[in-house]
């Protein structure tokens, strides 16, 4: 195994354009999967947070995650500070908190967006007891009708873990249409060996999951891995380890329609998840930037 490429930026120097901050390491669920385990780190200070990314020379897009960033009580006024820095923002969320339609009003009323909900269970309680430790379907579905509703819903993640929940893909895309979301980009990822995982089960890699999204969706493997290499956008939304395409082969705009995105977060010998990144960068505990999972997996346990 070649050794971690880890390193710190100076935020003036950032070169990455999407930052993870974890604004918290609290959360209100025990998924076996999850890479940032630490509770017992406090907060991150929401002026010296705002001081660094109000430094980064170039707009970026801000993903406020945590642990679980709604339980901070100053959610909502933490995502007006991070816009008038003049940066974009998306909310990834467990989504337990957003089951109250007045909690996603707030954060709308806040400016945000971009939501991202986690739903490894799709609809059902024993595939989200298996995972997430915790029969939470109903307040999940009732958290992406409010998302939905305030027009906030754009990513959808599941985690497709052998023997529990492959049936997942096609489940989600039935839910979609029984609830009407159009428009949404749904990640099928892999178990990443990041944090704490499920270690007893087979961890599949991206050719398992094209297969598995394939056969459910009715689409061909090739059909896949031409928009690997025909990708339109000039951007970096397109990495070697996923594979971004539309469900209806006429659709180009991204989150018009639905899309799918599979991401391989199998290390599989690498040093670390989607290792040398320079797309993903994470604010450190002392307010620099660092290649996210670089620095996931070099402050295991410690951050
Ligand atoms: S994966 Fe997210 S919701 Fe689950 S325990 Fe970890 S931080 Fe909490």
């Amino acid at each position: 195994m070649t050794q971690l490429n880890y390193y710190e930026l100076e935020p003036e120097d950032n070169h990455f354009t999407d930052v993870v901050i974890d604004v918290t390491h609290r959360c209100n669920m025990m998924c076996k999967n999850c890479y940032i385990p630490n509770r017992e780190i406090p907060d991150m200070d929401a002026d010296l947070m705002i001081e660094t990314i109000k430094k980064f020379p170039k707009r970026v897009a801000i993903r406020i995650i945590g642990a679980e960033p709604t339980m901070r009580q100053d959610l909502p006024e933490l995502i007006t500070r991070i816009l008038d820095t003049g940066h974009r923002v998306t909310l990834l969320t467990n989504g337990l908190r957003l089951a109250r339609e007045n909690y996603v009003k707030g954060l709308k009323d806040a400016g945000l967006k971009h939501l991202y909900l986690s739903l490894n269970g799709v609809d059902n309680d024993d595939w989200y007891e298996k995972i997430d430790e915790m029969r939470c379907s109903k307040k999940k579905i009732q958290a992406m009708i409010n998302a939905n509703k305030y027009n906030l819903l754009r990513d959808v993640g599941c985690i497709i873990v052998n023997g529990v929940n492959e049936e997942a893909p096609a489940r989600m895309i039935d839910m979609f249409k029984r609830h009407d979301i159009k428009n949404v980009v749904v990640r099928f990822k892999t178990i990443g060996q990041l944090g704490r995982y499920m270690e007893g089960v087979h961890q599949m890699g991206m050719d398992s999951l094209i297969n598995i999204v394939c056969k459910q969706l009715n689409l061909k493997e090739d059909y896949v891995r031409w928009w690997q290499n025909n990708w339109i956008y000039p951007d970096s939304r397109q990495e070697k380890d996923s594979f971004l395409f539309p469900l209806d082969p006429k659709q180009r705009l991204v989150y018009k329609g639905i899309w799918i995105k599979l991401v391989n977060w199998n290390t599989d010998g690498k040093t670390t998840v989607l290792e040398n990144s320079t797309r993903r960068g994470r604010v450190t505990e002392n307010f620099k930037v660092a290649p996210f999972f670089e620095h996931v997996t070099n402050n295991e346990g410690g951050y």
